[in-house]
């Protein structure tokens, strides 16, 4: 008698292992099956998961239950998925199935896909013809398959009549085909690259095609780095694997695409969370199945099922962006890398100003460094001068000093644009009551409430918590007491409209524009010119092309500085190096001012001699001395609840129970820099090891064997962390 197959599946929970079941009768099941099993009382989706020879199954077949069903119309999860999710899992101490729930973070592609309909010329002329019909006739020329809304617009009518010529038979409905089915054209004309992206090009493909490497591409903010990578794509297109690019801020990517689109003749498929879920059903799909060859996506994009993945480009690689830290904490930059290696493929990480991390990789020669020292075309970097804010300050409750006033009236009369750059959102930082000294802060975490005039609120940037602004002191009762302190984005263009009441505005900022088609018409309308002087937050620091930007004012240069942050100087010198990289990038020359209380600090000097090297050897040496990341391993244990004794006793509970280790090192618990928030008093321990330590093996251990958080006691592990508040 043959024994009954048992079958390990992983479930999209926080379940530390694969739980086994009993396959269905007379089915085998392969890993990467997506089936439906039980599950206490209810029915779950998950995924057959591989064993290695030696595991056993270790509950007796007798008590197992059985797979319910196979979703026979579902491509299964590609092997090296199934290992990347074991690896990541590992990594960040995390439980499988939440890695796996990353994976399968697309509902809809387990449910029958819908199609849509489109119309196509193609049946008899209509008996009745009009002249909105004929219209649409010549609009639906040359035989190609339109929206019906998009035909209707453009032949200037209404969808009624192209419903009436559906009922005429003289437009044909079909299937609409995906973006991602149009065939790329990898042999299109396209500008020839200059002499230095030739050859950084061919450095590239000299590193595609032969299994696992790492490239960094280093070069100053628009040296064509993008056309670089474009040529790796082509050739990963034309052996007929996938590409994925991922990129930090998906407002990014209107332009990319459009750049895509000109260059390989079809638009690559996008996958980020402001897509609908049906869309991002299908685009998963396509993945999965491998007819979407081209994707562009956020971070999670790296976690998509692509079953033949041949190259993966990290686009603006230094962007804190790539650090998740809710669910499963992971550095996309770092997992892009893990990833490659599993796969045996390439990979790209592109970047004006890499990660001190990737830096130091290139220099040890386990990544190919490849630079781009000077901008396309002979355009010229932007000069960068600081404005020491001691010797020309702004007037009393002012905030642009003297210097860039007078480069903003220049660069407004000469008809060019200008950026000030301010990384606070809102009206002002800090509201008090003059008459009391009252501070209004938030009742649920340890922050001040921040002004936000547009919006007529003071809000708590932590938990969302908001409250009308009031007209009196809530503590003395004094009226018109309450004076805001300091700036944000909205009291800037303020005091631009009272200065240069004729320039047209834009404060680009998540308050003014929200929404993703808001923001992207946003910058359109820089990109074309419509605007005179943009206010922006740091959205506005992330690789976009503005050609007719002149000016960039830095409001306050010394703000990443104050931040008790081992990366707060690389932090602010990439932020500072790409805000001011958006001055002149076309014909105009730029210009960067960058207003400080200390112009002599190594990060504003590098910056204004356009020093990036000795800025970089200064800030490695100093990682190296205090054995910080990439030359130490540091993970952080955030302990919270909302009782500060039971916070506080739990964390020195966990800090007694860690095993002595010769060069490990167990900080803290030390209260949090934001003490409280949402309500949750926080405490954190800082572990610290040399490169060569296993922290993970040393963390599950510790954790193995330490009291396990009880009540509302939350404990969050964090490998790598990038965040220290
Ligand atoms: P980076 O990503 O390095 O900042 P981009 O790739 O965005 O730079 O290029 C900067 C600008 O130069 C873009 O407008 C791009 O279209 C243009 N450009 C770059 N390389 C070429 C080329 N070989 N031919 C024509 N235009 C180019
Ligand atoms: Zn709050």
């Amino acid at each position: 008698m043959s024994k009954p197959e048992t079958v390990p599946v992983l479930l999209p929970l926080a379940l530390p292992a694969p739980y086994d079941y009993l396959a269905p009768e007379g089915e085998t099941l392969r890993p990467g099956d997506f089936v439906v099993v039980p599950l206490g009382p209810a029915l779950r989706l998950g995924v057959v998961w591989h064993r290695s020879e030696d595991e056993k199954p270790d509950v007796a077949p007798a008590k197992l239950r059985r797979i319910q069903h196979r979703l026979e119309d579902v491509p299964p999860l590609p092997e090296i998925s199934l290992r990347f999710c074991d690896w990541v899992a590992n990594y960040t101490l995390t439980p499988p199935g939440m890695v796996l729930r990353m994976m399968m973070s697309a509902s809809k592609a387990f449910e029958p896909p819908t199609l849509k309909f489109g119309v196509r010329l193609g049946g008899e002329p209509p008996e009745r013809m009009t002249s909105a019909r004929a219209r649409v006739l010549e609009a639906a020329e040359g035989g190609m398959i339109f929206r019906k809304s998009e035909l209707a617009e453009m032949a200037g009518v209404s969808t009624g009549v192209i419903e009436g010529l559906v009922n005429a038979g003289t437009l044909l409905q079909e299937v609409l085909p995906d973006p991602w089915q149009a065939p790329f054209d990898l042999a299109r004309e396209h500008a020839p690259l200059s002499d230095a992206q030739d050859e950084a090009a061919k450095a590239l493909l000299a590193q595609t095609g032969n299994g696992f490497s790492v490239s960094l591409l280093d070069g100053v903010t628009g040296s064509g780095k993008t056309e670089v990578y474009f040529e790796a794509i082509a050739k990963t297109l034309e052996q007929g694997k996938q590409a994925l690019v991922l990129m930090p801020e998906i407002a990014l990517t209107t332009q990319f695409i459009a750049r895509c689109e000109a260059r390989f003749g079809a638009k690559p498929a996008e996958w980020h969370s402001g897509m609908t879920s049906n869309m991002r059903g299908r685009v998963w799909r396509a993945i999965a199945q491998g007819d979407a060859k081209f994707v562009v996506a956020a971070r999670s994009g790296l976690f998509l099922p692509f079953p033949d993945l041949g190259l993966i480009v990290v686009d603006e690689e230094h962007d804190q962006g790539y650090k998740q830290e809710d669910r499963v904490t992971y550095q996309a930059r770092d997992m892009a890398v893990v990833r490659g290696n599993l796969g045996k493929i390439p990979v790209i990480l592109s970047s004006a100003t890499p990660s001190i991390e990737s830096v130091v990789n290139a220099e040890a020669g386990r990544y190919a460094h490849i630079r781009l020292k000077s901008r396309y075309n002979a355009a010229q970097l932007p000069e960068i001068e600081p404005i020491d804010m001691r010797a020309t300050p702004p007037e009393r409750g002012r905030w642009l000093s003297p210097p860039l006033v007078e480069a903003l009236a220049e660069t407004l009369e000469r008809g060019e644009q200008s950026l000030l750059f301010l990384n606070r959102r809102g009206y002002a930082p800090l509201t008090l009551c003059r008459n009391c000294g009252y501070r209004f802060e938030c009742p649920n975490c340890s922050a001040w409430l921040v002004e936000h005039r547009f919006r007529r609120r003071l809000e708590c940037h932590h938990c969302g918590t908001f409250i009308p602004i009031p007209d009196e002191c809530p503590q003395c009762g004094a009226e018109d007491s309450l004076t805001p302190c300091g700036p944000g984005v909205e009291r800037i263009d303020e005091e631009i409209a009272t200065r240069f009441p004729e320039a047209r505005r834009l404060i680009l900022s998540s308050d003014q524009l929200t929404g993703i088609d808001e923001l992207r018409r946003a910058l359109r309308e820089i990109e074309e010119g419509a605007v005179d002087i943009v206010i922006g937050t740091q959205l506005v620091a992330k690789g976009h092309h503005f050609p007719g930007l002149a000016l960039v004012g830095v409001i306050d240069g010394d703000l990443g500085l104050a931040q008790a942050d081992p990366r707060a100087a690389e932090r602010t010198f990439q932020l500072l190096s790409q805000v001011t990289g958006r001055a002149g990038r076309a014909a105009i020359k730029g210009k960067g001012l960058i207003q400080t209380y200390m112009p002599e600090h190594p990060v504003l000097q590098a910056l204004a001699k356009g020093d990036r090297d000795a800025f970089l050897a200064r800030e490695i040496e100093a990682r190296k001395t205090a054995g910080m990341p990439p030359f130490g391993r540091l993970a952080s244990l955030l302990i919270s609840s909302g009782l500060r004794d039971r916070a506080e006793t739990y964390a020195r509970d966990l800090a007694r129970a860690a095993p002595p280790a010769a060069k490990i090192l167990v900080l803290g618990p030390a209260e949090a820099p934001l003490a409280v928030i949402r309500g949750r008093y926080r405490y954190r321990l800082l572990v610290k090891a040399p490169r060569e330590a296993d922290m993970q093996t040393y963390l599950r251990l510790w954790l193995g064997n330490a009291p396990k958080p009880k009540g509302d006691l939350r404990l969050t592990v964090d490998i790598d962390p990038y965040s220290f508040l």
